[in-house]
């Protein structure tokens, strides 16, 4: 459990590598839970701390996101909050969001980035006062989100958004791939003594079974191959030439899906 300014975050893993988010408001007990792929880790947290469920927080419509929507729904009479342009796919959804609008989870305010790539109407809840962002299978640390649905240009659209939150902003991300993601960062650039470092922390942590998640924008801005499209000098050290963003980021997916 991480006690942030405003809320309580509970990190449940799940299934293979997924993560569910339970966050509590501090000062009301309102809750919120996102990505709920299962239900079972969800019912038995809440119902042992004597919690209800207010609030589903939907990042995008795969099964490993939405799965428990409805069965929530029907044990807590929670609200499912989804994106207005995916509404189809998002099994209950009851609150439509777009780029821009703002959610309060009791005292607790997050704002909606829309951050297509993965999929087409992929959203992030970005909860200023905390610095953290539920950001789903967009940014993983050291990685990204496969492109099942977007383009290389609407995934770099995304990453900057992300990238221009403040420095300090926790990533909440849904997956823990970090260390299959280090070895093709370290294949990338081998000698990049940062990231050797942070290597040993992720094996060390992974061996105890620790989640390296969340990670921080910071860290990620410096070692993370999939926000540096347009870093001349990491793109030299990779033997790139620079083309565009876009085509950039492009080709290190393209790497990625064939390491
Ligand atoms: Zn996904
Ligand atoms: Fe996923």
């Amino acid at each position: 459990m991480y006690a942030l300014n405003m809320i309580y975050i509970e990190q449940i893993p799940v299934m293979n590598d997924n993560y569910i988010y339970i966050l509590v408001d501090k000062s009301t007990n309102q809750t919120a839970c996102v990505d709920p792929g299962v239900t079972s880790e969800v019912i038995n947290y809440l119902d042992n701390k004597n919690l209800g469920l207010n609030f589903i927080l939907n990042t995008h419509h795969h099964a490993d996101h939405i799965g428990g929507n409805i069965t929530l729904k029907k044990r807590y009479g929670c609200k499912v909050v989804g994106n207005k342009n995916d509404a189809d796919r998002i099994p209950g959804i009851d609150i439509f969001m777009e780029e821009g609008d703002q959610l309060s989870i009791g005292n607790s305010v997050c704002s909606i980035l829309e951050v297509s790539g993965h999929t087409n109407g992929h959203i992030s809840y970005f909860f200023e006062k905390d610095f953290a962002l539920f950001c789903g299978d967009t940014l993983f640390s050291l990685g990204c989100g496969r492109l099942f649905e977007g383009t290389p240009s609407q995934m770099v659209r995304s990453l900057k958004k992300i990238r221009s939150l403040p420095d300090d902003t926790k990533i909440y991300c849904a997956h823990e791939y970090t260390e299959a993601n280090s070895r093709f960062a370290n294949y990338l650039t081998p000698d990049d003594s940062l990231l050797k470092k942070k290597i040993i922390e992720i094996k060390e942590k992974r061996s105890r079974n620790i989640p390296t998640i969340p990670t921080i924008l910071s860290e990620e801005k410096k070692l993370n191959p999939f926000l540096r499209f347009d870093d001349k000098s990491y793109l030299d050290s990779i033997g790139m030439d620079f083309m565009s963003s876009s085509v950039n980021f492009g080709r290190i997916r393209k790497l990625k899906d064939q390491f």
